[in-house]
């Protein structure tokens, strides 16, 4: 079992990766008060020994799967069981799921009783390598995505990987998405995907990047837990990838992966990334896409996408889009452009990229 320990100034968590992390911490975590555990009707159906198992005197709230209800009503459920069950102070909540879980019930354990202890037992891809660590919990609200939320700290993480031999290959390519922008960041993980285009399918081979990932991700949010300089990095992809997220029904990795490739040609095209770099990025970029390839995604009409990438969080209200772009090898930038010209670029950008129809 490895241990990565995350510290920021006011709170520590601890990640263990093994397969037994379940029965090496559970019991321990579980003892004495009553707990929460949030689910999906996925994880629940698929998982249903492991919660006889650990979690047999907890109360277990189910949430439908799905982005859709990452949002203000279920997370107003959430709350109402938790009052309702009676927790006190000492409890714990256990996020079991992917990331919307993760995000869903980490915001419920920030605000019930002004925070109680949360447990992230990531169970997709995308969560593992990602979203489990960090502290960042949201909702959507009004087709925004993530717009109201908290950073909290999960008191421990438990990944196992066993959670993804049951994972659709689609899950495993959206968990690819964030792997990807990682590899945008760090040399060596860019070096490990460019060595091994091949294997880009493998869920062996991608899962044991789960600790180069969460050991990079640890250490930008110990440097800088809200966002406010550094963490801003792990933005890549995203301000595109969000506009287009909810717009063209992807998934959240999907998007990531095409928002990558759009702000990557764009940076290239201004001269922001180096030209040879971006080329070799661009084309691990574009493998991702090409598996579990999805039909019928075409960004011709991009205005209505383009709009919402006006409402992101990461911009000031300044009329400029910023964008977190890698620049080369282990180094990125901030790319900002004003509203009209983000929106024409982007239009030029997705003809010249191998995945336009
Ligand atoms: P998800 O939680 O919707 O899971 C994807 C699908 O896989 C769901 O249908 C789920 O039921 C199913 N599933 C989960 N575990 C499974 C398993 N072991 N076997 C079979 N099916 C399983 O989506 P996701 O891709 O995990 O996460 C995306 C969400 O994470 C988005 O809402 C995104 O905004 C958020 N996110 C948050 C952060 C963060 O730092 N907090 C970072 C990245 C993404
Ligand atoms: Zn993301």
């Amino acid at each position: 079992m490895q241990q990565i320990s995350v510290k920021t100034q006011t709170s520590q968590s601890v990640i263990y990766i093994g397969d037994d992390v379940l029965q090496t911490r559970l019991p321990k975590l579980l003892q004495g008060q009553t707990n929460f555990v949030v689910t999906d009707s996925n994880v629940f159906a698929l998982y249903n020994s492991l919660f006889k198992t650990y979690f047999k005197d907890a109360k277990i709230f189910v949430l439908p799967h799905g982005e859709e209800n990452k949002n203000f009503t279920s997370l107003q459920s959430i709350l109402e069981q938790m009052t309702g069950a009676g927790l006190q102070r000492t409890s714990k909540l256990f996020a079991v799921g992917g990331g919307v879980i993760g995000d869903i019930a980490g915001l419920a354990a920030s605000m019930y009783m002004r925070g109680i202890s949360c447990v992230q037992i990531p169970t997709t891809l995308l969560a593992q390598v990602d979203s489990s660590v960090g502290g960042k919990t949201a909702v959507d609200l009004g087709g925004v995505k993530n717009v109201v939320g908290a950073f909290y700290q999960p008191q421990e993480v438990l990944i196992d990987p066993n959670f993804l031999h049951t994972l659709p290959d689609r899950e495993i390519k959206c968990g690819m998405g964030e792997i990807v922008k990682y590899a945008a960041l760090s040399g060596e993980i860019f070096d490990k995907l460019q060595n091994n285009l091949d294997k880009l399918s493998s869920l062996p081979f991608l899962s044991a990047l789960t600790s180069d990932c969460v050991q990079y991700k640890a250490g930008v949010v110990e440097r800088d837990e809200k966002e406010t300089g550094e963490r801003k990095c792990l933005n890549v992809g995203h301000t595109t990838g969000h506009a287009i997220e909810l717009n063209h029904n992807l998934s959240h990795g999907e998007s990531v992966l095409y928002g990558m490739a759009i702000e990557t040609q764009m940076a290239i095209d201004y001269g922001v990334c180096d030209k040879e770099y971006g080329k070799q990025l661009l084309e691990i970029i574009e493998k991702a896409l090409q598996v579990t390839p999805i039909s019928n995604v075409r960004f011709t009409a991009l205005e209505a996408d383009c709009q919402k990438a006006k409402s992101d969080k990461k911009n000031t209200g300044d009329g400029e889009i910023k964008m977190s772009v890698a620049k080369n090898k282990n180094e990125w930038t901030i790319f900002s452009l004003p509203f009209a010209e983000y929106c024409n670029v982007v239009q030029s950008a997705v003809s010249k990229l191998k995945f336009s129809t």
